[in-house]
């Protein structure tokens, strides 16, 4: 069986690193707040050029922490996409705001500018939601249209948050993913393309002021000291040792994307002229981090079914569009209201995709493809 991700092979890479690097924590013991997080915030801001990130829980914490700190609440809207992992959506909800959906396009699956402009006027129309805020999500590792997103965004007096979960790492137009927006979220969980050895995130920002008053929010809403609290906040820091195994992982990490990006480029050439696939797009202006190398088929469930007889582990990212989740049922939509995303959906397998993925794994699995669908 090929693993989908083999995260014993970069563990096997690091293990000594990294079981020093938890020895010293262990021996300074400060396990909350302690020196590496400081020394990771500011290698993860130069990697990503932005001048502040803080480090907090989880992905789903960073996205719930830019939106607590802009004071999205009750008769807000935000708008984001269906076609994404639920957290995108359920940090809106928490935040008092309101999700509005919006169609993402067929050549990448992420957020369709033109639609974002067109919902934005429907809900100033209707008078009932304020609009705030807008979360692209670079999705399989992706990012969206930023250009055409923030020209929108500036024209309707928007915020813009980048769901960066997936695309650490990834470039637009020559910027890194993080940086491409007012503030981004990236996710630290060890399937990530940069991942810890349990739940972690981040917040990134140029903006100042944003970056004090998320630090205070992670801290139950801290003021001058720990027992002044001058705001409603979360526990949501970054353990000490989950940034010390990052510190070490981030060394690696670039040479690390060269292999995901040489592995993408390896399936496309196994996999193209096949009829029945669509491949992965490589935008000229974009690199993908390659969370996930993902196709679509017309055959999927048939494909999947036989891929893992033959060894090969598959997933379905994701197998229901957020905007059909009975989490969201109050919200009103209904089946055929996005049907790109719903589409994708209905199509989308993600196959085996690492840094240690050997060019005969890739090879292997391109024929068994071809041979189920070709
Ligand atoms: C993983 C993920 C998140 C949430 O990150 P966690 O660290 O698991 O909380 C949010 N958005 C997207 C697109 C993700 O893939």
């Amino acid at each position: 069986m090929i693993p989908f991700i083999d995260l014993k092979a970069q563990h096997a890479r690091l293990e000594q690193d990294i079981r020093q690097a938890m020895d010293r924590v262990l021996l300074h013991g400060q396990f909350i707040m302690g020196p590496e997080v400081v020394a990771l915030e500011r290698q993860l801001a130069d990697f990503a050029g932005v001048q502040h990130v803080v480090t907090c829980s989880s992905g789903t914490d960073a996205l719930l922490l830019a939106l607590m700190a802009w004071e999205v609440g009750p008769g807000d809207a935000v708008f984001t996409t269906p076609y994404t992992f639920i957290a995108t959506a359920e940090v809106i909800s928490l935040s008092g705001g309101t999700p509005v959906f919006v169609d993402v396009t067929p050549s990448d699956c992420t957020l369709d500018p033109a639609r974002l402009e067109a919902a934005v006027e429907q809900v100033r129309s209707k008078g009932e939601l304020r609009p705030r805020c807008v979360i692209p999500v670079d999705i399989y590792g992706l990012p969206a249209d930023y250009e055409a997103i923030n020209k929108v965004a500036a024209r309707e007096g928007l915020l813009v948050l980048e769901d960066a979960a997936q695309s650490f790492g990834a470039r637009y137009q020559g910027r890194r993913a993080g940086s491409l927006a007012h503030a981004a979220a990236t996710s630290f969980f060890p399937a990530k393309p940069l991942g810890c050895y349990g739940d972690g995130g981040a917040v990134l920002t140029d903006d100042e002021q944003l970056a004090e008053t998320m630090r205070s929010l992670r801290v139950h809403g801290k003021g001058g000291h720990k027992y002044d609290n001058v705001r409603i906040g979360i526990n949501g820091r970054l353990d000490t040792l989950q940034a010390a195994i990052l510190l070490q992982k981030l060394r690696i990490f670039p040479e690390e994307l060269q292999r995901r990006e040489a592995v993408a480029r390896a399936y496309v050439q196994g996999l193209q002229g096949i009829e029945d696939l669509t491949l992965p797009p490589f935008p000229h202006d974009r690199r993908s981090a390659w969370a996930q190398f993902t196709i679509f088929s017309k055959e999927r469930d048939r494909l999947q079914q036989e891929l893992r007889q033959a060894g090969i582990p598959t997933a379905i990212y994701y197998p229901r569009p957020l905007h059909l989740q009975t989490a969201f049922r109050d919200l009103g939509y209904t089946q055929g209201d996005m049907p790109v995303a719903e589409a994708c959906s209905r199509t989308t397998l993600s196959l085996p995709m690492h840094p240690y993925l050997a060019p005969d794994e890739v090879a292997r699995i391109c024929e068994a493809v071809a041979s189920i669908v070709g």
